[in-house]
């Protein structure tokens, strides 16, 4: 097999990576080294430019403008810049800004504290801004999206006692190791690779020891000080972490406290989340005695508004027009990241929403 060719250091400066991986060319979604080898490329040039390789129509467009001009800085503008621009304005659009353009009356740093209630029906909400400001903001329907935990207390305040009587939090563990042999890829991007292992309710993914910082971070908290003298050691680190599916036994009171009973179910998942990760480790050619690993964190705060509970299938709540629509409607923990879920519930709702209100 052809070595590949890696270069350390000089000429060019240690940045990211302690070695360079010489790269010669690529076509779609694989590069080639100057030794040959191919590689299947995850990272797209750390998250810019993830345009696909060897395209004509891109160096053509390059071409054209070459010609005229390259590099201006952000001291001056081109004509390029700003059709772009405009381009990219016109089409990332937050969605706050869509709802102003509908005739949404936006109201940031504004702190809901009660949902009006006439006759079982909601009709508004009351709500302090950050001076002080008192508002009362009345309409047809109202969506509480104060998160798994912010929703708690507003739900609790308008009699839904049982709101924030269960909690899931999708418990994180971090671990890393130290290469006996070669280079780590702790410079390189996080999550690049995630395992769902249902039957066991855990996830398993690599890549958490980036960046330098994050990693430092965790070793001091699993190693104390001792960790002082690895920092040299930076290179050999291999990270992995996983995210457990837990039972939802916890509470969240009406200051938003929280508090988590851990199940012996979820001390088994963690327990053995934690033994696959350890093998992968070592399985990757981490050294057996140097094996690291994060306490117990909370990844994704849901479950306290659950839907078979506190809300129905639809979202809405024992009072009419109210309606939750948030990771605290997860009816079970998620065991995984949960933005898209909640994306499309809000999706689904949003369709609901147009027909009853
Ligand atoms: C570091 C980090 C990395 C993550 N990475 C991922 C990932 O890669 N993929 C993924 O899917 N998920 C990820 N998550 C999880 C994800 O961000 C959350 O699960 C998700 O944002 C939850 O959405 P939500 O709508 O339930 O609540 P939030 O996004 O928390 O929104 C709730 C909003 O309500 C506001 N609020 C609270 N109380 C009130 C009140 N009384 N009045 C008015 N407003 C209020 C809050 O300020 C907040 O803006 C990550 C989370 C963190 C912290």
């Amino acid at each position: 097999m052809k070595q590949s060719p890696i270069v350390t250091h000089p000429p060019l400066p240690n940045n990211y990576a302690p070695e360079f991986l010489v790269l010669d060319k690529g076509e779609g979604v694989y590069l080639t080294d100057t030794a040959g080898k191919s590689y299947l490329d995850f990272g797209s040039g750390i998250a810019v430019n993830a345009l696909g390789y060897g395209r004509e129509d891109l160096a053509e467009t390059g071409y054209r403008q070459m010609q005229k001009l390259i590099h201006s800085s952000n001291l001056y503008t081109t004509e390029p810049t700003l059709s772009l621009a405009k381009r990219m304005t016109k089409m990332g659009k937050f969605a706050a800004d869509e709802a102003v353009e509908y005739g949404c009356t936006l109201l940031t740093h504004t702190k809901v504290r009660d949902i009006i209630v006439e006759n079982g029906v909601a009709v508004g909400v009351r709500a302090k801004g950050r001076g002080g400001q008192r508002y009362e903001v009345n309409g047809n329907a109202v969506v509480c999206c104060s998160g798994g935990i912010g929703t708690t207390p507003i739900l609790k305040r308008a009699g839904m006692y049982t709101a924030g009587s269960s909690f899931t939090g999708d418990p994180s563990i971090m671990m890393f190791g130290f290469l006996k042999e070669g280079r780590g890829p702790g410079y390189e991007h996080q999550m690049m690779i995630g395992n769902y292992d249902d039957e066991h309710g855990v996830l398993l993914s690599g890549g958490i020891a980036a960046p330098f910082f994050t990693w430092f971070t965790l070793h001091l908290q699993s190693d104390g000080l001792r960790a002082l003298r690895d920092i040299g050691r930076y290179s050999k680190v291999v990270g992995v972490w996983t995210k457990v599916h837990d039972d939802g036994e916890g509470r969240v009171g009406l200051d938003e406290r929280v508090s988590k009973t851990w199940t012996s179910d979820d001390l088994d998942k963690i327990d053995y989340a934690k033994v696959m990760l350890e093998k992968v480790l070592i399985k990757g050619g981490c050294n057996p005695d140097e094996i690291y690993s994060s306490t117990k964190v909370i990844g994704h705060p849901s479950g306290t508004a659950p839907i078979g509970k506190v809300v129905d299938s639809n979202l809405e709540t024992q009072i009419k027009n109210l309606y939750c629509c948030d990771t605290s409607v997860m009816p079970e923990a998620p065991g995984r990241p949960p933005t898209w879920t909640v994306v499309s519930l809000a999706k689904r709702l949003a369709g609901r929403l147009e027909k009853v209100v």
